[in-house]
C-alpha cells in the first residue's frame, strides 16, 4: 500500500515535470520569433535571398576569417540554380533556412499554395544541406493559421529585430551604423545576400569587430534559441 502510493507520487511529479517542460518549450516553438529574450551579449546574423554564386563566397570568407556561424534564409530556387554555392554554405557549418522557394510573398499565395511553396523549397535545400528547420516569410508576413501549419511541418518561423536594409544600395557604413546603433542581446539582425546588396560582406566584417569590442558572440538562430529565458 505505502509502496503504491509512493509510485502514483512519483508518477504525478514526473508527469507534472513533464507539462512544465513542453510548456516551456511550446512557448516560444509556437510564436513567432523576433528576438530572444535574455541577458547575454549574444547576436545572430542571418543572410536572406542566396546562395549567391559571387557573394556567397565572399561572405564565407569573411565569416571564416572571423570565426563566426551564421544562419542563411536561402531560396529554393536559388539552391537549385548555384548548388555549390549552397553546398559550401553547409560544408562551412553555417546554419541554413528555408525562405521559400521563389520569394512570393506570403499574401500573393493561398494557405494551400504556401505550403507547397515551403516543401518545394524545404526539398530543393535538403538534396544538398540538412534539412532545415527554421522558416523566415519573404517580406515578414505571416497569420497564425500559416505559422501553425509551419509548427505541424517541424518548423519555427523566424523574423528579425534589426532590419538594415542592406537590398537598397546603401552604404557598408550606413548598414554598420544601423546595426551598432540598434542591437541589443538575443537580437536577430536581417541582411542578405545578392548583388543587389553588394556593401553587405564589408560592412559583416566590421559589424563582427565592433560589437566583439562591445562584449557580444556571435550565434545561429538555432543556437540563439537555447538562450530563451522565460520571464515571470
Ligand atoms: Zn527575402
Amino acid at each position: 500500500m505505502h509502496r503504491k502510493t509512493r509510485f502514483w507520487s512519483v508518477f504525478a511529479v514526473v508527469g507534472i515535470m513533464g507539462m512544465v517542460l513542453a510548456g516551456g518549450s511550446i512557448s516560444h516553438t509556437m510564436q513567432v520569433i523576433k528576438k530572444v529574450p535574455t541577458t547575454h551579449k549574444v547576436v545572430a546574423l542571418t543572410f536572406d535571398d542566396g546562395p549567391h554564386p559571387k557573394i556567397t563566397p565572399t561572405l564565407l570568407a569573411v565569416l571564416k576569417e572571423k570565426d563566426v556561424k551564421a544562419t542563411f534564409f536561402v531560396l529554393g530556387e536559388n539552391a537549385e540554380k548555384f548548388p555549390a554555392a549552397l553546398k559550401s554554405i553547409a560544408d562551412a557549418g553555417e546554419e541554413v533556412a528555408n525562405h521559400g522557394y521563389s520569394h512570393k510573398f506570403s499574401r500573393q499565395l493561398s494557405d494551400n499554395d504556401f505550403i507547397k511553396d515551403v516543401s518545394r523549397a524545404e526539398e530543393a535545400i535538403a538534396r544538398i544541406a540538412p534539412r532545415p528547420t527554421l522558416y523566415r516569410p519573404p517580406g515578414g508576413g505571416y497569420t497564425d493559421r500559416r505559422v501553425m501549419d509551419l509548427k505541424q511541418r517541424g518548423y519555427t518561423t523566424v523574423l528579425w529585430t534589426v532590419d538594415t536594409r542592406d537590398w537598397d544600395g546603401r552604404s557598408s557604413n550606413d548598414i554598420v551604423n544601423n546595426v551598432l546603433s540598434n542591437v541589443k542581446p538575443g537580437d536577430i539582425v536581417l541582411l542578405h545576400e545578392g548583388d543587389f546588396a553588394a556593401a553587405t560582406p564589408a560592412a559583416v566584417a566590421i559589424i563582427i569587430d565592433k560589437l566583439r569590442e562591445k562584449g557580444y558572440s556571435f550565434v545561429t538562430v538555432g543556437q540563439l534559441l537555447q538562450y530563451y529565458e522565460l520571464r515571470e
